[in-house]
């Protein structure tokens, strides 16, 4: 069993638990999106309500650590966005009943920390998504809260909580979602999000031959590339087609041995995209912890001291680890 007795482990626990249940009630509620970043991709009360709760929860619990988070509130801000920030602050409030709009967006902009430069090492901090999948969560489908430690640049805590993942080991609580944390060393495990009493240690598939390979990648089409998936595919003889996911959910599937293999290949419209180091720092020590392997599509090992983004790194591929080298190969087969 992992150290229960750790701040930082008992925190992430809390901070992503108590998030996805406030995610989750403003799923119940309203979920439409309410606002449009500059990026055009949909931001909703709760990713917002998520990270001010955990701005809030960080700043309570280890003032000295910055936090290096997805959204910031310089929209809510705006005049024009007066109700949602109003909606905003109602759902904090009933987990923080002394929050205001102005401490809510000062715990939101906690978020703000850029985690550090290539010149210049942070030595500690967190990193969120608040929610990750946004889109998913607003058509009804996988999202994540995914909050993670990293410390002289390796992730030392990951926690995710996953409203939309059934544990897979309490059959009772089918339907209410679960938390999975990773510690380094200690291993990957999962809890019910509704009753987080007993925890189930996770463990990557054996699988080792790719034709019998379950491949996860995006639901969204526009944040990976379709065709050259496919092709990967057929160079490495994978028989079934790719299981569509958002989120770093599909990191607990294949720390659950769920699945075998995750790519993310560059969007042919955004060939510079550099992944956020938020997308990927719990889901790659849940992974890593499970015994799984995650590296960019060269083969290197993700390097998180590079800021907000990876500037080091390009595309993603992640795999139970047996799988891990004939995937390299075929992606070099395929020159992706
Ligand atoms: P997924 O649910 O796996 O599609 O991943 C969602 C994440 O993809 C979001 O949190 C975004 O940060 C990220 N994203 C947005 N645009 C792109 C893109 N063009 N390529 C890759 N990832 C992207
Ligand atoms: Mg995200």
């Amino acid at each position: 069993m992992f150290n229960l007795n750790s701040p930082e482990i008992k925190f992430a626990l809390r901070a992503t638990r108590q998030a996805s249940l406030l995610v989750r009630q403003v799923e119940a509620e309203l979920v439409s999106p309410a606002l449009t970043k500059d990026d055009r991709s949909p931001v909703t009360v709760a990713d917002f309500a998520s990270q001010a709760l955990i701005g809030y929860l960080l700043e309570k619990t280890f003032p000295a650590d910055p936090l290096v988070a997805e959204e910031d509130a310089a929209v809510l801000r705006q005049t024009t966005a007066a109700p949602i920030l109003e909606l905003v602050t109602e759902f904090v409030s009933r987990f923080i009943p002394q929050a205001d709009s102005t401490a809510v967006c000062k715990w939101i902009d906690y978020g703000q920390a850029d985690g550090g430069t290539e010149h210049r090492l942070t030595p500690r901090f967190w990193t969120l998504d608040p929610i990750d999948g946004t889109k998913g969560f607003l058509r009804g489908d996988q999202y994540v809260v995914a909050l993670a430690l990293i410390e002289q640049g390796q992730v030392q805590v990951g926690a995710l909580g996953c409203p939309g993942l059934s544990d897979g080991y309490r059959p009772e609580l089918d339907g209410q979602g679960s938390l999975v944390i990773a510690v380094r060393g200690q291993g990957t495990w999962t809890t019910s999000l509704a009753a987080p009493e007993n925890y189930d240690r996770l463990h990557v598939s054996a699988r080792s031959d790719p034709i019998q390979a379950r491949l996860l990648r995006s639901f969204e089409s526009g944040h990976t590339n379709v065709s050259q998936i496919d092709r990967f595919a057929r160079a490495l003889g994978v028989q079934a087609e790719p299981v569509l996911m958002d989120s770093q959910a599909k990191y607990a599937v294949l720390a659950a041995g769920k699945g075998d293999l995750l790519l993310r290949l560059l969007s042919a419209s955004k060939p510079d995209y550099r992944e956020k180091i938020w997308d990927q720092a719990a889901g790659s020590l849940v992974l890593e912890e499970a015994g799984g392997c995650i590296t960019d599509l060269y083969g290197r090992p993700l390097d998180f001291t590079t800021g907000r983004s990876f500037t080091h790194n390009r595309g993603i591929l992640a795999s139970n680890g047996s799988l891990h080298p004939a995937a390299l190969q075929a992606l070099r087969a395929i020159g992706a």
